[in-house]
């Protein structure tokens, strides 16, 4: 809710309150005031505000339902909302200092108008309470789907896009293609020079990838030593352009680590998205097509193209 519709809402019950002390002028009473103002709060508190302490509930709890945990959050807050329940009460307490016989209009208009500014201000700091935890739910969401080594996207954020790209219904085939990289012979680099140095082997190769690709262009780390490209928007020419850039750019490239100068290749298996394609079928057809650059002699690229159906 934002701060607009945070002083509407107040504005609402504040001109509701008026229209009815002025509808019941007659038969006023400290016990209707009460009762009226008791219903603006209840109004008031039922606004969605949120959780201080949410943010760490989440920093504790993140993991794949880290949304659910936000939701809850949210809902909690709104339920135990203290700072209404305090003003409730305050309204109560100022309606039973005023003596009856001598209600004074003007300044209980004027003790409304301070009840209504402080609620703006109680709705205000919500605000900005709830606009932090947007934040922080965006970065936890971010980091949800990174991988924490390579900082490339994970294979969870590789799952969920994937759905997205197959239910869309329109053109879809014509436009997307996906790589499928592994890095060849690694498990002898790892034996050779140990993991540490195998690590700094998958950062230089995402960072590679990274250099190479544009920022349209999503890299995820499948898992181990394999990565997963998604091209959109390209047509098949520039795939296979960028697909050997990929491949020399990488056979050309040296780590310098310590001591150490190495080089590795990769093998890159390619396909297109069909429009029968569902996300298993076409991650299968991109790995057959890397299967086979592997067995065909390893660093090189096989483009398995989808049948046309
Ligand atoms: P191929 O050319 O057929 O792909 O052979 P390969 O040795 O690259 O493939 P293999 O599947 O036999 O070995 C993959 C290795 O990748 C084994 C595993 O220890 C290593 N690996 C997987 N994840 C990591 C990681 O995060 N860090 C390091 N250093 N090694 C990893
Ligand atoms: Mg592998
Ligand atoms: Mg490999």
């Amino acid at each position: 809710m934002d701060k607009d519709n945070a002083k509407k809402i107040l504005d609402e019950v504040y001109k509701d309150i008026l229209d009815q002390l002025d509808h019941n002028r007659e038969s006023i009473s400290k016990d209707l005031i009460i009762d009226i103002l008791q219903q603006a709060s209840s109004h008031i508190s039922k606004l969605d505000f949120d959780k201080t302490d949410a943010i760490d509930l989440l920093h504790n709890s993140l993991d794949n339902h880290f949304e659910k945990i936000a939701e809850y959050s949210l809902e909690h807050y709104s339920q135990t909302n203290q700072t209404f329940k305090d003003l409730t009460q305050e309204q109560g307490k100022i309606i039973q200092d005023t003596d009856v016989g001598t209600i004074n209009t003007q300044e209980l208009m004027k003790k409304f108008s301070e009840i209504q500014l402080y609620m703006l201000n109680e709705a205000n700091k919500a605000n900005n309470t709830i606009n932090k935890l947007k934040e922080q739910m965006k970065i936890l969401k971010n980091n949800s789907d990174i991988d924490f080594l390579t900082k490339t996207l994970n294979r969870r954020a590789l799952s969920r896009d994937l759905e997205k790209i197959c239910n869309l219904k329109h053109e879809r085939s014509k436009d997307t293609y996906a790589l499928m990289i592994d890095i060849d012979d690694f498990k002898k680099l790892n034996d050779t020079y140990g993991h540490l140095v195998g690590d700094k082997v998958l950062i230089f190769l995402s960072g590679t990838l990274k250099k190479i690709l544009r920022d349209a262009d999503k890299i995820y780390r499948y898992g181990g030593e394999e990565f997963t490209i998604l091209l959109n928007r390209t047509t098949k020419s520039e795939c296979m352009h960028v697909t050997n850039r990929i491949l020399t750019m990488i056979q050309n490239s040296k780590l310098i680590y310590k001591d150490l100068s190495l080089s590795i290749t990769v093998s890159i298996g390619v396909t297109n998205l069909a429009d029968y394609d569902v996300p298993e079928t076409f991650i299968d057809r991109a790995d057959t097509a890397l299967y086979k650059a592997k067995t065909n002699g390893k660093n090189q690229i096989v483009l398995e193209e989808a049948d046309e159906r």
